[in-house]
């Protein structure tokens, strides 16, 4: 692990670049330092003036008679390699370039920053940037703000971790609104030695950090991310903004897998493979941090809300109920004490609707019955400003019993943004406060998944007898390209995944005498290099009893396939017993650059990428992981035997997923394949239909 305690903790910092012209970073970036009351010494550094800020400023990081622990420059980017030389001289363990210029303006501003890399890496220092906005560390005994961000930061449980430094600038503008609190920050810019992953690292096991929240535009390594992380998540919630949520960079894709897979879905794959929650908006980030961090957590998805208006309540109500969120009938006791109190108009149920005239009473009757009712998991408190009542009457008012509330409590506050500002005190008990119900909704299944990882153990990939060396020598064969269909089959054989049993005849070939080794009802598919899907060509034929209807099927087919696709050049056809499963499902994979192997499965057959009802996951696959992606399906009810129906063996589906998994992992050479459709029935499942194409 990096050691940040530079960064994080210096007793010593030179400010390389610090100037006393009001507005420039050099003087920002000093005054921040200065005026949050860094306990330790500061030492500006400018060869231009004897003194900034009121402290004797020194030419060089070289000049400064006592030892520096951490460099913050802030010079012009020409300087920042003759600095960082100095640095290294000086013995300074830890630099933040916050100075810009470097790769990501490409160029000489790649190897400038390769330098200074370099030098940081021989000399032992940690650096964080360059084109960053440097960290910060609310700890009292350090008081550590070396960023040019507006507001001062207030304590409090969130780490951050910011890529951006815009974005975390914009994210400290906003806190400074609300009610949020940090205990460390750091924009880690150009990544050029401190990533994520290093901040991960520390964050973690920094015991002053109850939440760690995450802004990332890519990830340095998303290999090592899975492992820092799944560790990370064990030990506190890691809250991740990712930007590029688009379709956009997905490529053009033959296969079904990789149609299917956009280029997000690798990013969803691997957060949920590590236990990150991900989020999407600014507001949420913090939000949500603070509801991770809030000392109470639900234990369950039982919901009481106390609302002064019945259309917010209603949204709400909806919001969360399709959420998979109920509202259960509220103890007796509870219901006697809010209709003992309440004016009779009120309801004393859950929804407790207070109504408007009722003010700031209505809440603290409400607020007390039903944070102390047995029969909930979280309170959510819904606060609408009608004209009688001043948001802070009524925050006063709940704040004792929110604080003493067994159960976590939410807000929902709706109302113009002095509602959010005069909402403030309760921020300050951990309280997250939102402002529209489906992000209360999103929060809730947040915090209900991050419950479900805690619960759940990690299992290790199933082991499987497999014939790797027959796999290798089928991707050798193929060279590069599709495989052939029978060697497709093949390497599903050899990894253990049942396949119907079938043989190949050429296309003049006597077919009854071939098909004679096959059992009937026997299924005939076009073979031809050129066709991709054969179905649309009328190139599959399913339900042959005899020797008589295959003779039938071999001429229509040929005028079908030849009507369709005149050019096509046929091969021959494959004679396949028919398979019993009634359910088509698809099982795949596809290489994500950056992530490695996706692994699919889902509703198969012809619609498919219409039904688009697939869950991706990453190999290597955790031993339950099979299972967990069935039942992430839309169709999981079904699958399971809804309605006295049958239901598919999911074990055995479960296995051929995790065979697949093991596959993708075994033999880098495999691309993309698709299983569709996977036939599965109540009694086993088979592979009918096989795609697998090779790279170099
Ligand atoms: P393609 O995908 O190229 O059109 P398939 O081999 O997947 O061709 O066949 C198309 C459809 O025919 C399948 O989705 C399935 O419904 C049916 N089918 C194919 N082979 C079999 C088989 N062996 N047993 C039962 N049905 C089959
Ligand atoms: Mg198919």
């Amino acid at each position: 692990m990096k050691n940040l305690a530079p960064i994080f903790s210096p007793g010593s910092i030179a400010v390389v670049g610090a100037s006393s012209r009001p507005l420039s970073v050099g003087w920002e970036t000093m005054n921040s330092i200065l005026s949050y009351g860094f306990t330790g010494k500061v030492y500006p550094v400018n060869p231009k003036s004897p003194e900034i800020g009121g402290l004797q400023a020194y030419p060089s990081i070289v000049d400064i008679p006592d030892p520096v622990d951490l460099a913050v420059m802030v010079v012009k980017r020409d300087f920042v390699l003759p600095s960082m030389e100095q640095c290294a001289e000086k013995g300074v363990k830890g630099a933040i370039v916050i100075t810009a210029g470097f790769r990501e303006v490409g160029g000489e501003g790649v190897e400038l920053e390769e330098r200074i890399a370099k030098i940081a890496a021989d000399a032992g220092m940690v650096m964080v940037g360059p084109n960053c906005m440097g960290a910060f560390n609310t700890d009292p005994a350090v008081r550590l703000n070396a960023t040019f961000a507006r507001f001062e930061p207030k304590h409090g449980p969130i780490g951050f971790i910011s890529q951006s430094g815009a974005m975390g600038a914009q994210v400290l503008d906003f806190a400074s609104e609300g009610h949020y609190g940090f205990s460390k920050f750091i924009s880690i810019g150009n990544k050029a030695d401190i990533d994520e992953n290093d901040a991960l690292g520390v964050l973690m096991a920094d015991d002053a950090v109850g939440v760690i929240a995450l802004y990332l535009e890519n990830f340095a390594d998303a290999e090592r991310f899975r492992e820092v992380c799944s560790h990370a998540s064990r030990v506190k919630p890691v809250i991740v903004l990712k930007a590029g949520r688009s379709e956009a960079g997905a490529r053009a894709a033959s296969s079904h897998t990789g149609a299917l897979a956009g280029s997000d879905t690798a990013v969803d794959a691997l957060l949920d493979s590590c236990g990150a929650i991900r989020i999407d908006t600014v507001d949420e980030l913090l939000a949500v941090s603070q509801f991770f961090a809030a000392p109470r957590r639900p234990a369950g998805d039982r919901i009481a809300m106390v609302t002064n208006a019945g259309g917010p309540g209603i949204i709400a109500t909806d919001e969360l109920e399709r959420a998979g969120f109920s509202f259960p009938e509220l103890e007796a006791k509870t219901v006697e004490s809010l209709k003992s109190q309440l004016p009779p108009e009120a309801t004393s149920a859950n929804p407790c609707d207070v109504l408007p005239g009722t003010g700031a009473k209505g809440y603290e009757i409400a607020v007390e019955a039903l944070s102390k009712d047995g029969n909930i998991d979280t309170l959510l408190v819904l606060w609408t400003v009608p004209k009688m009542v001043k948001t802070e009457w009524v925050m006063e008012a709940i704040e004792p019993h929110c604080a003493a509330s067994p159960v976590p409590v939410i807000g929902l506050f709706s109302g113009a943004s002095d509602v959010m500002r005069d909402a403030a005190p309760i921020g300050t008990l951990g309280i997250p406060i939102f402002s529209h119900a489906p992000e209360v909704a999103k929060a809730l299944v947040a915090r209900r998944k991050y419950r479900q990882w805690l619960e759940r153990r990690p299992v290790p990939p199933k082991q499987f007898e497999v014939d790797a060396g027959r796999v290798a020598s089928l991707v050798e064969k193929t060279s590069e390209g599709w495989m052939e269909a029978a060697d497709a089959f093949a390497v599903l054989d050899a990894y253990g995944i049942p396949i119907a049993r079938s043989l190949e005849a050429g296309r003049d070939d006597d077919l009854a005498a071939a098909a004679t080794s096959l059992n009937y009802p026997l299924v005939m598919k076009i073979i031809s290099p050129d066709i991709l899907h054969k179905s649309d060509v009328g190139g599959v034929a399913v339900g042959i009893e005899d020797a008589d209807q295959l003779a039938a099927a071999r001429e229509e087919m040929l005028a079908a396939v030849g009507a369709a696709q005149p050019n096509a050049a046929i091969e021959g056809f494959l004679l396949q017993e028919m398979a019993t499963g009634e359910t088509e499902l698809i099982v795949g994979i596809k290489r994500e650059p950056g992530f490695g192997p996706l692994v699919m499965c889902g509703l198969g057959g012809v619609y498919v990428e219409v039904l688009r009802d697939v869950a991706f996951s990453l190999a290597p696959l955790a031993g339950d992981e099979p299972e967990r992606m069935l039942s992430r399906l839309r169709s999981a009810p079904i699958l399971r035997g809804a309605r006295g129906a049958a239901g598919i063996d999911i074990p055995a589906t479960a296995e051929v997923i995790a065979r697949i998994g093991r596959l993708v992992v075994d033999h880098p050479r495999i691309d993309q394949l698709d299983i569709n459709p996977l036939l599965a029935g109540p009694d086993g499942c088979i592979a009918v239909d096989a795609r697998i194409r090779i790279v170099k």
